[in-house]
C-alpha cells in the first residue's frame, strides 16, 4: 500500500478523505508544507497539499531527494507552486474543479453581506441594539459589476449577477466566445463598474491587478470582492482607497500574506501583520478566512478528484489533471499530454 503524507490536515480534510480512501495510507499532519516540515514525508510515496503549502524549489528538491515521486493539490489554484523547479522531478496534480458553485456562492454571499452591513446588523441585534443607522445599503439590480476572470466560477458569478438584474462587465485575458457576456477593456471595466469581482488565477500578469493606479481609475464608492487569492490585490493601495472613502466597501475571501494565519486560530494573539489588523478593524471590510471551497460537495469532489488523481499516477495511467510550467494557463494542458503520450514528462 502506498503511503502519502497529508499536509495542513483539518479535521473536515480527514472526514472527507477518510470516506473515498481504499487504496492509501495517509499520514496526516497539521503542519503546512514548507522547507522545515518537507521531511516528515520521508517513506511516503506521495504529497497531498492546499493553498497554503509551500512547494517552493527547495521543497520540491528535498522531496525529490525523499523518493517522492507526486504532489496531489487538494485545490484548484496552485500559485503556491513552483511548477518550473518540479518538472522532470515531481508531477504535479490538482483538482481544477470541485464546485465553481461553493466559491461564486460565498464571493457573492460576501457582496451582500457588506453591501446590506449583515455582519454589523448581527452584532447589534446579539446586543439587542436594534437601531439602523449606519445600515444603509444600496440595489444590487442595475448596478454595474465588472467581473474579472470568465473561467468556472467567474462563469457562476456572472449568472447570479444576472439573476440580480445587474449589468456585467467582464475582462479575461482569453474572452469565451459562447459566454453571453459584455467584454471590456481593464480601464473600462475600472472605470465603470460599482462593484468589481476577481475571478482571475493569480499569476505575474494578475499580481497587483487592484493597485495605487487601477484604483485610482475606479468609480468613488466602488466595492472590491476578492475571492481568488490574496496577491491580487496589493494590501497598502486597498487601505488607503478603504481610508480615503475612494472604495466603499471590500469583502475578501483571501488575503496577501494569509499563509501564516489563515485555517488558524490566533483569538488568544496580537496579530504582527498591521495591515490585516488595520482592515478587520474597518466597518466596511468584511474577510472570511479563504472558505470560499467550504461545502460539502466541494470536500466530497476534492477527496474524490485527488484520489482519483492518486490513482492515476501509481497506475501508471494518463494523468487527467497534470500540470507543468509549459501547460500552466491549462489551455496547452492537451498539447502537453499528447507530446509526452500521457502525462507532462
Ligand atoms: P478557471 O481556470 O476556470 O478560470 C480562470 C479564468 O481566469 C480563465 O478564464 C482565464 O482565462 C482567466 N485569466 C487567466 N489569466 C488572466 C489574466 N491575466 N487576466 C484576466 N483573466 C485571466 O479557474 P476557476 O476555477 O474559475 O478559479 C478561479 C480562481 O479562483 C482560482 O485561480 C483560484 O485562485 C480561486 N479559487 C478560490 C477558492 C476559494 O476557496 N476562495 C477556491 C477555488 C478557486
Amino acid at each position: 500500500m502506498k503511503t502519502i503524507a497529508f499536509f495542513d490536515t483539518k479535521p473536515y480534510d480527514k472526514e472527507y478523505f477518510n470516506q473515498v480512501n481504499q487504496n492509501y495510507k495517509f499520514k496526516y499532519f497539521e503542519s503546512k508544507l514548507s522547507e522545515n516540515t518537507a521531511q516528515l514525508a520521508k517513506g511516503c510515496d506521495g504529497v497531498v497539499a492546499f493553498v497554503n503549502d509551500s512547494i517552493t524549489a527547495p521543497v520540491i528538491n528535498q522531496l525529490h531527494e525523499l523518493g517522492v515521486k507526486i504532489v496531489a493539490m487538494r485545490s484548484a489554484g496552485y500559485n503556491n507552486v513552483d511548477v518550473k523547479a518540479a518538472f522532470q522531478k515531481l508531477h504535479i496534480v490538482r483538482v481544477p474543479a470541485y464546485s465553481p458553485n461553493a466559491v461564486a456562492e460565498h464571493a457573492f454571499a460576501l457582496l451582500l453581506a457588506i453591501n446590506r452591513k449583515i455582519h454589523k446588523a448581527y452584532t447589534r441585534t446579539r446586543d439587542f441594539n436594534f437601531s439602523l443607522s449606519g445600515l444603509v445599503g444600496f440595489d444590487m439590480a442595475g448596478k454595474t459589476i465588472g467581473v474579472i476572470g470568465t473561467g468556472k466560477i467567474g462563469q457562476i458569478f456572472i449568472n447570479i449577477a444576472k439573476g440580480f438584474s445587474m449589468n456585467v462587465l467582464a475582462y479575461d485575458l482569453y474572452p469565451n466566445k459562447n459566454l453571453d457576456v459584455n467584454y471590456v477593456s481593464l480601464d473600462e471595466l475600472f472605470e465603470k463598474s460599482d462593484i468589481i469581482s476577481l475571478h482571475c488565477p493569480l499569476t505575474e500578469e494578475t499580481k497587483h491587478v487592484i493597485n495605487e493606479e487601477s484604483i485610482a481609475k475606479m468609480k468613488k464608492g466602488v466595492t472590491i470582492v476578492n475571492t481568488s487569492r490574496g496577491g491580487l490585490i496589493e494590501s497598502n493601495a486597498l487601505l488607503n482607497g478603504l481610508k480615503n472613502g475612494k472604495i466603499r466597501g471590500a469583502a475578501l475571501d483571501v488575503y496577501e500574506e494569509e499563509a501564516e494565519l489563515f485555517f488558524e486560530d490566533f483569538s488568544n494573539t496580537i496579530i504582527k501583520d498591521d495591515v490585516l489588523a488595520l482592515l478587520v478593524s474597518l466597518p466596511n471590510v468584511i474577510i472570511t478566512s479563504h472558505q470560499g471551497f467550504l461545502t460539502e460537495e466541494a470536500l466530497s469532489n476534492i477527496a474524490q478528484t485527488t484520489m482519483n488523481n492518486l490513482d492515476e499516477y501509481f497506475n501508471d495511467d494518463k494523468l487527467t489533471n497534470e500540470i507543468c510550467y509549459q501547460c500552466m494557463d491549462g489551455r496547452a494542458a492537451y498539447e502537453c499530454h499528447h507530446q509526452n503520450k500521457k502525462r507532462c514528462f
